[in-house]
């Protein structure tokens, strides 16, 4: 090793991963002259796809396989080998894996099934094999996956046994689920979109998502890549490198698993809301992924991705030769958050001047079905020097009475210089030659053109989300002084894990850090409650406390608006009956009336931090459901849109008359706990609900914290 070692870097740089994507030569470890067999289909399709390397069948019986001479054992072959792929038993592998390393062979695929995804016998191999692969330092892609393709003319590696075979693009695709990847590469395929790389690594027990992510983004040739997983197994990684990849290029990426079945029953609010494993997606988010939860929409959007540049905003200038379909458009583009914004003057003069008298001149321009090239020509020049449009939509119908090869040749003529994103809708009959020459021109010069009006909207939607998000600077997190020394003594005190905090310990916590609490106190009995009271000043709610009340008040331990002594005795007195438990306390806490009711939250997430919640709070939070969510830590610009994204966002502005809250102090209690939970990430769980938020201020009132 020479220098020190980045943190930042990835674990296998994209040189070393040459010899898995642009192999010059091929071992097939388990090689078959049986048509029927992963061995041999693997060599049929390096050779169909026209594989510029060397192929070195290995079978120890058979002298050629497909018309190429095979060889008893890799130390046969004379060459070297860049790359093998490894399709024999389970319980053969590690040795294998030995003689690969002895060879020198750098990567390998192994397409073979039985290792950690199929018990205790196949972990062991799994990890037999990879402390072989480390000793000799061979690249692992796999087990159990499909592999990988390069379309590059220079190789046409073919490393795969799927059916699809790409033409060459600017898409690379990683795909943990190998059924998933091949149906997106066909996807692709059927839209004619060209495809560059592609990856479907199986178990991933060595080359992972992020090192082919990284690799992907070390590539010129790479213009978007299109990621689909179920989770991730080394989030921090995986966010490390995508942090750094999104900045160069756009990810489209699509996460499944979004039905409830993974949650946990826990029993605090956060946890049980959270539901599904959402963080994949809050990685996305955090790290400038495109997320997408339809995987049709996210291939269609590749498309434009592959061909357009960004667009500078959200201004869109229509064209169309026909009413009805820039109308659907319009809709889709305004709900994707676009707008249609008049022309201007200098423009409106230009295109009366060029257009036909029946054309209607504005946004949309509706050229007519009777015009044709010059037509189209002036109203997208027009648009692309308009500086109020950041990118044009095009609705195309291949009217038959005009000369539509003309209207294409000048729209790909105005689409080469890439002043703005274009997208088309292409509306015609593709079983005419006649339309299918026009297809071909607009195809070649790279306009993507889509079969309906929300499908084309949803990609130019989908250039401009992007845009936002590479344009989202969400800051670094602020760090607010507080009492670590306090906190340090009250968090290493609790002996217990997996237990929630002693009332009096969760507000110290919170006061240590500065989240503002409702004055309070504990005592242990009715006099002691009285005197509390007193102090705190009527009046007061009075809440019994004990390790077994979760939900105090739907066990009627609860007691609000308490105005004198005597309300707090016999309030107490009846608690003290009711409840019985022995290790019951009485909270005593400043009744604070009239603010909004909101929840704020955490739940830890193993290897990666924690999830902080925010929503509408109080004792409906589990039927309304309005919260959001946001990795720690989250900085001022997340606490803010955590804020404006939920659904009752304007009831913080308060509606029919009603004051607003303090936003600036529920944001500022939500880093404040962001901070509290970096700081310690032994805290598991945490439940601060309700928040009541004034016009002034915000306090906590109830809170729950799990260590
Ligand atoms: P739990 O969540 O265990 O049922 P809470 O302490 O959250 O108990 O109290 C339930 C409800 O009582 C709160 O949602 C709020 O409406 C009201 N409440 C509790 N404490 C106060 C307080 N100090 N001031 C005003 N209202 C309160
Ligand atoms: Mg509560």
């Amino acid at each position: 090793m020479n220098g020190a070692v980045n943190m930042n870097d990835p674990k296998i740089s994209a040189k070393e991963l040459d010899s898995l994507f642009k192999p010059k030569s091929i071992a097939i470890i388990g090689a078959s002259s049986k048509d029927l067999s992963i061995g041999n289909v693997i060599i049929k399709n390096l050779v169909h796809y026209g594989y510029t390397g060397k192929i070195y069948p290995i079978n120890p019986k058979e002298p050629e396989i497909r018309g190429i001479k095979a060889y008893p054992t890799i130390f046969d072959v004379e060459g070297e080998i860049d790359l093998a792929h490894v399709i024999i038993p389970s319980k053969f592998v590690p040795q294998i894996i030995e003689d690969c390393g002895k060879k020198g062979i750098k990567s390998v695929i192994i397409n073979s099934a039985g290792f950690s995804e199929n018990g205790d016998e196949g972990i062991a191999l799994q990890k037999a094999f990879l402390d072989t692969a480390k000793k000799y330092g061979v690249r692992v892609f796999g087990p159990n996956c499909q592999g990988i393709i390069n379309t590059d003319p220079q190789y046409k590696a073919y490393c795969d046994f799927t059916f699809t075979f790409p033409e060459p693009g600017a898409v690379s695709i990683v795909a943990l689920s190998g059924g998933v990847g091949a149906f997106i590469m066909q996807s692709l395929f059927d839209l004619e979109i060209g495809m560059r790389y592609y990856a479907s690594n199986g178990n991933a027990c060595d080359i992972s998502i992020s090192d082919v992510l990284n690799y992907y983004g070390e590539d010129e040739g790479t213009k978007a890549i299109i990621l689909y997983t179920e989770g991730l197994s080394n989030p921090l990684e995986f966010m490390e490198v995508v942090k750094r990849v999104a900045k160069k290029k756009p990810i489209l990426c699509m996460k499944s698993g979004r039905t409830e079945e993974g949650s946990k029953a826990a029993a605090s609010h956060t946890g049980s809301l959270a539901g599904v494993d959402i963080s994949t997606e809050l990685i996305f988010e955090k790290t400038g992924l495109l997320s997408f939860t339809n995987e049709e929409e996210m291939c269609q959007a590749s498309m434009a991705f592959s061909t357009q540049p960004i667009p500078k905003g959200n201004r869109v200038g229509i064209i169309t030769n026909t009413g009805g379909p820039a109308v659907i458009a319009t809709d889709e583009l305004v709900s994707a958050g676009m707008q249609i914004p008049a022309l201007s003057e200098r423009a409106i003069n230009i295109l009366k001047q060029t257009q036909l008298p029946e054309a209607t001149i504005g946004n949309p321009i509706d050229v007519v079905a009777t015009g044709g090239g010059s037509h189209f020509r002036s109203a997208l020049d027009v648009l692309m020097d308009e500086e109020t449009i950041d990118s044009v939509f095009i609705n195309f119908v291949t009217a038959p009475f005009t000369d539509t090869d003309e209207v294409a040749r000048n729209i790909v003529e105005v689409n080469a210089k890439r002043i703005k994103p274009i997208v088309c809708n292409f509306m015609t009959n593709m079983s005419l030659e006649r339309f299918q020459v026009t297809a071909k021109i607009l195809k070649d010069g790279g306009v993507p053109c889509y079969s309906f009006p929300t499908t084309a909207a949803k990609a130019l939607g989908a250039l401009y989300r992007y845009h936002k998000v590479q344009n989202r600077n969400i800051g670094e997190p602020k760090t607010f002084s507080v009492d670590k020394s306090k906190a340090d003594s009250i968090i290493s005190t609790n002996k217990n894990i997996d237990t929630f905090l002693s009332s009096d310990k969760v507000y110290e916590l919170l006061s240590a850090y500065g989240i503002p609490v409702a004055d309070w106190r504990l005592v242990n009995s009715v006099d002691d409650a009285i005197k509390a009271a007193k102090e705190i000043g009527f009046p007061v709610v009075l809440k019994a406390d004990a390790a077994s009340l979760v939900h105090k008040s739907d066990m009627g331990g609860v007691a609000i608006n308490l105005k004198n002594e005597d309300d707090v005795k016999r309030v107490a007195t009846e608690m003290k009956n009711k409840f019985n438990a022995s290790d019951l306390k009485f909270f005593i806490q400043k009744f604070m009336p009239g603010g909004r009711e909101l929840i704020g939250g955490v739940s830890a997430k193993k290897d990666l931090g924690h999830l902080i919640m925010f929503g509408i709070g109080g004792i409906y939070v589990e039927v309304l459901k309005d919260v959001v969510f946001k990795l720690s830590p989250v900085t001022q610009v997340e606490a803010n849109e955590m804020l404006s994204s939920i659904k009752a966002t304007k009831l913080l502005d308060g509606v029919r008359g009603e004051k607003g809250i303090n936003k600036k102090s529920v944001t500022e209690i939500i880093q404040r706990i962001s901070q509290l939970v970096t700081d310690y990430p032994q805290i598991q769980e945490m439940d601060l609900n309700p928040i009541m938020a004034f016009e002034d201020k915000a306090f906590v009132v109830d809170a729950r914290i799990k260590i």
